[in-house]
C-alpha cells in the first residue's frame, strides 16, 4: 500500500457526505466497544492479506478501499459485545475440560429469556447444526423438504444429502413465503411425505418477513407429522409491526422448532453458537442425531455473556437501522429499488444481470453476495460499518449507477 496515495475516511466526513449526522453518534458507541482489545485490534474483515488492522477503513486515490470490504456473508462488523471477549478471556483456564456444565447454565439462560423449560433447548454448532438436525431428523428417502425460492439453502443441501426429494415454492411479487402454496405443493406429493417445512423469517437473501398472521393460519394447518423449521437468524433486527417470533407458539405445536443464532446481532459468527427451541419430544428427536459437546467452551463462555448485553444487542439494531437508512437513501438518490429489508442485508434491483456487477465489484476489492438464480437481478449486500458502506457505494456508482 503506496501511503502517498492512502487517504484516510473518518466517519464525520461519510455523514457529511451522505447528509446524515446521526450515523456517527451510534457508530463512534459500537466501534469503541468493538475495539475492545482481545491481544491486539479487533478485527472487522477478512480480507485475502488477512485480517484488517484496524477498524479505520483506508481508502486509495479514486476511493477505492485499500483492503477487501467483506459484505458478503451477513456478518455483524461491529464485532462482539466487550462482556463476551472478558467471558473468553476468562474461559482460557477451562480449555482443558469438557464443557458440560456450561451448556447447562447456557441452556438455563436461553430457557428463562424465552419462558421455557431448559428440556426444549438444544445448543448447536452455529445454527447450521441445528438445521441439519431437523434434516436428518425429518427428512430423507420419502420424506420431501418444502422451501420458498430463494431462501438460506443450507437446509436444503443438508436434506439432499439425507435423499430427500426437495419442492421449492417462489416468495410472493412482494417476497413473503407463499405458505398456502407450500402447503399445496406438499398435499400434492405422490409416495413422499412432506416431512419438513422451512420458513426462514426474515427470509435470507431478501431481507423480508412472512407477516405474523399468515404464520398463525400456515401453522394450524401444517400437517401434524411435518416438522416445521422457522429460521430465525435475522429476528433481532426486524422491526416490522407485521412481523413476530414464533417461540411463543412453540407451546401450541409439538411439531414447530425455532432456530436461533449468536451469529448474527451477537457478532459471535467465528465462535459457531446457535440453538433450537421446541417442545421437549421433538428435543430429544434432534439431540439423538447429534454428536456430544458440538458447542466449544469459548462460544459458551461468549453466548452467555452475551444474552445478558441487551445494551450491546440495541445498539447494534440501532447501528443496522441507521446504516440502512443511510444506503437506502442513496440509493433511493441514484434511482435504485430494493427490497425492504427487516435484516442486515440489503437486496438491490439492478434492472440487469447481476453476476458481472458483482465480479466488477469484486474488482474493486468490495465482496457481496453470491447471485441468487431465483432473482438473477437482485444484488445482496451486507450492511456493514457505516465506512464499509461508503466504500461499497463509490464502487456501485462506478460499476452500477453508471
Ligand atoms: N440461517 C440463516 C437464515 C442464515 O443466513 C445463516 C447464515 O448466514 C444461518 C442460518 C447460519 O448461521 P450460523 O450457523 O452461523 O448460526
Amino acid at each position: 500500500m503506496n501511503d502517498e496515495t492512502v487517504a484516510s475516511f473518518s466517519r464525520r466526513r461519510f455523514a457529511q457526505l451522505l447528509g446524515a449526522g446521526a450515523a456517527g453518534a451510534a457508530l463512534g458507541k459500537m466501534a469503541a466497544a468493538a475495539q475492545q482489545p482481545l491481544t491486539g485490534p479487533n478485527p472487522i474483515d477478512r480480507s485475502s492479506t488477512g485480517p484488517t488492522p484496524s477498524r479505520q477503513l483506508h481508502l486509495v486515490q479514486g476511493g477505492m478501499p485499500a483492503e477487501v470490504v467483506r459484505l458478503s456473508a451477513n456478518e455483524n462488523p461491529h464485532g462482539a459485545s466487550p462482556a463476551a471477549l472478558d467471558a473468553m478471556r476468562e474461559a482460557f483456564a477451562l480449555t482443558w475440560r469438557y464443557p458440560d456444565e456450561h451448556v447447562d447454565a447456557l441452556v438455563a439462560d436461553l430457557a428463562r429469556a424465552h419462558g421455557v423449560a431448559a428440556g426444549q433447548v438444544l445448543l448447536g454448532d452455529g445454527s447450521s447444526e441445528i438445521l441439519k438436525l431437523c434434516a436428518a431428523a425429518a427428512t430423507g428417502p420419502g420424506r420431501a423438504v418444502v422451501v420458498a425460492d430463494p431462501t438460506f439453502e443450507a437446509v436444503l443441501h443438508f436434506a439432499q444429502t439425507a435423499g430427500a426429494k426437495e419442492l421449492k415454492v417462489p416468495l410472493t411479487p412482494d417476497f413473503r413465503h407463499d405458505l398456502p402454496k407450500m402447503l399445496a405443493a406438499a398435499s400434492g406429493l405422490a409416495n413422499v411425505a412432506p416431512g419438513l417445512f422451512y420458513v426462514c423469517n426474515p427470509n435470507n437473501p431478501t431481507g423480508s418477513i412472512t407477516p405474523k398472521q399468515e404464520m398463525r393460519a400456515f401453522l394450524a394447518r401444517v400437517p401434524g407429522d411435518s416438522l416445521v423449521l422457522v429460521d430465525e437468524a435475522y429476528f433481532h433486527y426486524a422491526e416490522s409491526g407485521d412481523y413476530e417470533s414464533v417461540v411463543p407458539l412453540i407451546a401450541e405445536h409439538p411439531n414447530l422448532v425455532v432456530a436461533r443464532t449468536f451469529s448474527k446481532i451477537y457478532g459471535l459468527a467465528g465462535l459457531r453458537c446457535g440453538y433450537a427451541v421446541a417442545r421437549a419430544e421433538l428435543i430429544e428427536r434432534l439431540r439423538a442425531q447429534q454428536p456430544w459437546d458440538s458447542v466449544n467452551i469459548m462460544a459458551l463462555a461468549a453466548a452467555r455473556a452475551s444474552l445478558h448485553d441487551a445494551g450491546h444487542v440495541e445498539s447494534g439494531r440501532r447501528a443496522n437501522r441507521e446504516v440502512k437508512a443511510l444506503v437506502c437513501g442513496e440509493l433511493d438518490r441514484l434511482g435504485f429499488r430494493y427490497i425492504p429489508s427487516q435484516a442486515n442485508f440489503l437486496m438491490i434491483d439492478l434492472r440487469r444481470q447481476v453476476k458481472p456487477v458483482v465480479a466488477s465489484l469484486h474488482q474493486r476489492r468490495v465482496d457481496v453476495g453470491r447471485v441468487f438464480p431465483a432473482l438473477p437481478n437482485h444484488l445482496r449486500v451486507t450492511l456493514g460499518t457505516a465506512e464499509q458502506m461508503q466504500a461499497f457505494l463509490a464502487a456501485f456508482r462506478q460499476v452500477a449507477a453508471a
